[in-house]
Order: C-alpha cells, then sequence, then structure tokens
C-alpha cells in the first residue's frame, strides 16, 4: 500500500522525489538535451481517460511544469477500427478540467503517417524490412515462444526492390485486408520476443477519423510510438512498465534510422481496489449498459468522477500523494476519498437534508408558529458566515435516527429519550405512531423551549444530536447514492460481470432538504451534515429541481486504516 507524502509547514506540497524526477535532475545537471525537459500525455482515442490516465497527466505535465519544459498532448491514433471523435473531445475537456494546458501543442500520430511511411521505405531499402505474405495464425507459429526460439519466413529474404514494389503496391490498395504485412528485419531468435522481426505495418480499408481513406495500410502502434517521440524532440518518454520489454525495439528502430532519440523510462500503473482500469472493460461498461454511459458517476472515468462531484485539486493531490515508483502496486481507493474529504471539509457549506424521512410533530410547539434559527456554514472557513434555518411544529428527522426498541449505546431518538436537534432544541419522544402494518408514521414528542442552542439554557448536555428539516418549508428531492461497482477488491482480475455490485446505485426520490437548496447550482458541492458530500448533478438537474448525488459519504476509513497502521 502507498503511503502519503508528508507536507512541509507552509501546506504547499513537495515535489515527490521519485526515480524520474531524480533522473530529470541529474540530466540537466549533466547539460543533456541542452537541460530542456519535454514529455507528452500519449492517448489513444479509443476510451474515456480514468484515474489512472490522470497519475500520467499529472506526471507528465507536472515534470514539464517544475522544470520549466513543454508537455506535448498527442493522439496515438493508429487503429482507425476503434478511434472516434468523441474520444479526443472528451480527452482534451478532461486534460484541461483536471487543470493542464497544452497551448497550441496538440498532435496526433496520425498527422506523421507519411512520415512514418518513408521510414519504412528506408528500412527495407537498408535491407532490415521485408514484405511478409504469412498469416497471422502463421507469424505467431514461426515466431516461437519464450523458451523457442523462432524460425525464419520463407518471405524474409526477398530482395529490396521487391519488398519495395509489395509495399507500394499494399500502400495503392493493391491487396485485400491481412493479405500482408510489411516486418522489420532484426533477429528471429532474440530472447525478447518483440525483437523477433514485428510487424510495422498492417492493411486495413478502413476510414480513419481524420485522415479519411488516404491511408488503406497502418502503421502498429510500436512503429509509431517511438518515432512520434523523436518528431516531437520529446526528451523524456514516460510510460508504463508494460513497454519496457518493447524499450530494445524503439531504440533499434531509431538508431537504424538514425533520428533524434529520447530516451524511455518506465513506471508501475495505478491500480485501485474494488475499480477496473482496463479501458477494454470499462467500454464493455458503456456498450451492454451497465452503466449510464462513460459519464457514470460510478465510473472510474475523470469525467464520471467529476460528476460524482470530485475535484481537480483532490485528484491532483492522489496523484501526488501515490508517488511514482517502479514496482506494480495497489493503492486503496479510500485514499482517493479520503483526498477530496480533507478539501471538501473546508470549503463546502454544511445544510440539513434527511434522505430517509420520518415526520415528527412537536405537540407542545403552537400550530401556526415558525421562527428562524443561525447557523453556521462551516465551522472550518471563518468566511463562510451562516444562514437562518426555518423551525416549526413539524419537522422531518432520518428514519435510521430512530429506534423503538435501541440497543444499550444507541443515543439517537427512542420512546422516553431526548436528542438534540442540530441548531435548534432538545426534543424526547413520547408517542409512536403506526400504520395498520404496524409501521412507525410518525412521532409525536415535546421540545423543551429552554434548551435553544446558543441560549442561556442551552448547555443542557444531551447525548445525541440529529439533522432535520420543517416538514411544510423543506424541499423534495432526488438523491442518488453510490457503492463500488464491484464487489471484489481486484475485480480487474477476473471478467465482468462476474463481481458487479448489485447496489452500486441507490436512488431516493423523497428526500427533504432545506428550503434554500431548490436553487442550488449544477455541480455546487455540500455538506449533508451526518450524511456526506454531495454535488447537484450537472446533467439530470433541471432548474429548480435539483438532483444530488453522494460524492463520498462522511466516514472516514483512510484516517481510520493510518491511526491502525
Ligand atoms: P490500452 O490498453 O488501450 O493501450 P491504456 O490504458 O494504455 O490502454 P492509452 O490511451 O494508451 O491507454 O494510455 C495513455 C497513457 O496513459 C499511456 O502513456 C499509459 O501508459 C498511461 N496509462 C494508462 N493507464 C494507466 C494507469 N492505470 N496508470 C498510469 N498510467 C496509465
Ligand atoms: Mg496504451
Amino acid at each position: 500500500m502507498t503511503h502519503p507524502k508528508s507536507k512541509p509547514e507552509n501546506g504547499e506540497p513537495t515535489a515527490p522525489a521519485h526515480f524520474i524526477h531524480k533522473i530529470i535532475e541529474e540530466d540537466r545537471a549533466a547539460g543533456k538535451n541542452d537541460g530542456r525537459v519535454h514529455t507528452r500525455f500519449p492517448p489513444e482515442p479509443n476510451g474515456y481517460l480514468h484515474i489512472g490516465h490522470a497519475k500520467s497527466i499529472c506526471l507528465n505535465f507536472g515534470l514539464a511544469k517544475e522544470f520549466g519544459g513543454q508537455c506535448n498532448l498527442r493522439f496515438d491514433d493508429t487503429n482507425p477500427i476503434k478511434e472516434e471523435d468523441e474520444f479526443v473531445h472528451a480527452i482534451k475537456e478532461d486534460v484541461q478540467w483536471l487543470g493542464f494546458d497544452w497551448a497550441d501543442r496538440e498532435f496526433y500520430a496520425s498527422d506523421y503517417f507519411g512520415q512514418l511511411y518513408e521510414w519504412a521505405v528506408d528500412l527495407i531499402k537498408k535491407g532490415k524490412a521485408y514484405v511478409e505474405d504469412l498469416s497471422a495464425d502463421e507469424i505467431r507459429e514461426y515466431r516461437g515462444t519464450l523458451s523457442e526460439p523462432g524460425k525464419n519466413s520463407p518471405h524474409r529474404d526477398r530482395s529490396v526492390e521487391e519488398n519495395l514494389d509489395l509495399f507500394e503496391r499494399m500502400k495503392k490498395g493493391g491487396f485485400p485486408d491481412g493479405a500482408k504485412v510489411l516486418r522489420a528485419k532484426i533477429d528471429i531468435a532474440a530472447p525478447n520476443l518483440n525483437m523477433r522481426d514485428p510487424v510495422l505495418y498492417r492493411i486495413l480499408h478502413a476510414e480513419h477519423h481524420r485522415t479519411g481513406n488516404d491511408w488503406c495500410i497502418y502503421p502498429m502502434y510500436d512503429w509509431a510510438h517511438g518515432q512520434s517521440d523523436s518528431i516531437e524532440n520529446i526528451t523524456h518518454s514516460i510510460c508504463t512498465l508494460e513497454f519496457e520489454d518493447h524499450r530494445p525495439l524503439y531504440d533499434w528502430f531509431l538508431d537504424t534510422l538514425g533520428v533524434a532519440h529520447p530516451r524511455q523510462y518506465e513506471f508501475a500503473r495505478l491500480n485501485l481496489t474494488y475499480t477496473i482500469l482496463s479501458k477494454r472493460k470499462l467500454l464493455q461498461l458503456v456498450t451492454e449498459k451497465t452503466v449510464n454511459g462513460w459519464d457514470d458517476p460510478r465510473m472510474p472515468t475523470v469525467s464520471g468522477l467529476r460528476r460524482r462531484g470530485f475535484t481537480p485539486e483532490s485528484i491532483r493531490e492522489f496523484c501526488d500523494r501515490i508517488g511514482v515508483a517502479k514496482a506494480n502496486s495497489t493503492v486503496d481507493l479510500a485514499l482517493l476519498e479520503f483526498c477530496l474529504r480533507e478539501e471538501l471539509n473546508k470549503t463546502a457549506h454544511r445544510v440539513m437534508a434527511v434522505l430517509k424521512p420520518l415526520k415528527v410533530v412537536l405537540t407542545n410547539y403552537p400550530e401556526e408558529q415558525v421562527e428562524y434559527l443561525e447557523a453556521e456554514n462551516n465551522p472550518e472557513d471563518p468566511e463562510a458566515g451562516s444562514r437562518m434555518l426555518i423551525f416549526s411544529r413539524e419537522l422531518y428527522i432520518e428514519q435510521e435516527d430512530f429506534m423503538e426498541d435501541p440497543p444499550k449505546k444507541f443515543f439517537r431518538l427512542a420512546p422516553g429519550k431526548e436528542v438534540r436537534l442540530k441548531h435548534a432544541y432538545i426534543i424526547k419522544c413520547e408517542e409512536v405512531i403506526k400504520n395498520d402494518k404496524g409501521e412507525v408514521t410518525e412521532l409525536h414528542c415535546t421540545y423543551d423551549p429552554k434548551s435553544k442552542s446558543g441560549g442561556a439554557t442551552a448547555g443542557r448536555k444531551v447525548k445525541g444530536t440529529l439533522h432535520w428539516v420543517s416538514a411544510p418549508h423543506a424541499v423534495t428531492a432526488e438523491v442518488r447514492l453510490y457503492d463500488h461497482l464491484f464487489t471484489e477488491i481486484e475485480p480487474d482480475a477476473i471478467e465482468i460481470p462476474g463481481s458487479l455490485n448489485p447496489n452500486s446505485l441507490e436512488v431516493l426520490t423523497d428526500c427533504k432538504l432545506e428550503p434554500d437548496l431548490k436553487d442550488a447550482k449544477p455541480g455546487e458541492r455540500f455538506q449533508f451534515l451526518r450524511m456526506g458530500y454531495f454535488i447537484v448533478d450537472p446533467k439530470d438537474s433541471q432548474p429548480g429541481t435539483p438532483l444530488f448525488n453522494r460524492t463520498t459519504p462522511l466516514r472516514d476509513t483512510w484516517a481510520k486504516l493510518q491511526k491502525k497502521g
């Protein structure tokens, strides 16, 4: 488990001195790349960004910013079948929302298709690439395994002229999909499978989101990636660990072509408990409608987290705290929620909202009377001010705050017991009203007029304090509560729907809120006292009828873990 880093006295986060950070400092001290730091974030536009991508974004843009360098946004769009403009737009929106700016450096691997083709011709001319007629299955068979060297293809020794002719005819559309590929000629017996004559180009008669039908051959990711970095003069190519074995191949390409050579560094990808971060599986959740789109508040996507109520600051803080390591590990999801709570505790106004209402009638409170009681908006923030709460004879409290037959340590309401209503009076439960089915429908209570909060006798102590709203004045609203989408702690390890949580969404349609919340604006965040942090859903809310998503409960599991640990 990753531990949060410490913060200095002034509260400014220190730059975590992880290994890539140290490498860049050394490079600069040694005058490498003329001291330049140029990174890039290279998403493939085949899905929405998730919290793992946020880690990579914070790392790449963060290092560039810290060292006065630049970070490009580059779409690695080499696969026309899976890539769409919708994803390009969503990715740009998310990177911006996270607080990063690529200025005018928005690039596409597809912009380099011409150059990549010429470089492939170059390789052929150098006798370092050949056109292959074997099928994908045959290529796999010939390639051998980790314990067994491969054997050369019968087409490996085609002449340069024949290869040039065939490759050009591939480009001109002379062959159907899958009929031929272009392969690098490296070493079919190499211990590293990536070096066993990898495929560089395939035939694909498919329309590309940017180049349309200009091409019917497309570069493989491996052929495009390192060269794109080279074209953009990237100094530090940062990617995840699974590309460590590809590094010798990228080096071979760049050395053989004799072009600018960024150095690649690999770091451990983010894994989070109860969360899948495989794009393939996230896409499956969307297409099979297990969730309501990429921005469903249960999704670990940046757009889902945004709708759920996470802030860019809390996500950046999380990425800072988890650090950058060389070994894979799994981070506790509770840490992400902890980062958010730490922020919202200081910034979100505290209001009262009853999610599952139970009516309370104060039998000794005058029928027509109302009172206004002062309530502070956030005790953590002196600037937050206060508001007036309306109090009357009929109120709502939370159903779970009453028990007819309570256990010993239940300090909430029960027959004959007293509680304080927050910012208001102490009340005592006198009578329990039930319907035909024996369900509790209403409580008759009395209030103690001398116990008003802030008043002379308010000092009288009772153990429990409850939140409440005035029944005739409350607004009714829909509130959506969320739980983990998966019950399994490492759901990425198994196939969906193996561990889907059937209770990941609970919709409450009869919640009773303080009257002012009627005018809450989409995207506004609140703490509902005792119930958690909530955001006005930016998508499904209508003017005058806000709908709330619970971002997190108040329960702080991460802090508890820290204490124990
Ligand atoms: P795919 O399997 O489709 O390649 P991907 O998650 O790698 O999925 P990319 O669009 O290629 O998606 O990712 C863009 C960048 O984000 C890459 O540099 C990748 O290393 C990084 N990245 C992806 N997932 C994570 C993760 N879980 N943690 C950290 N970085 C990640
Ligand atoms: Mg990838």
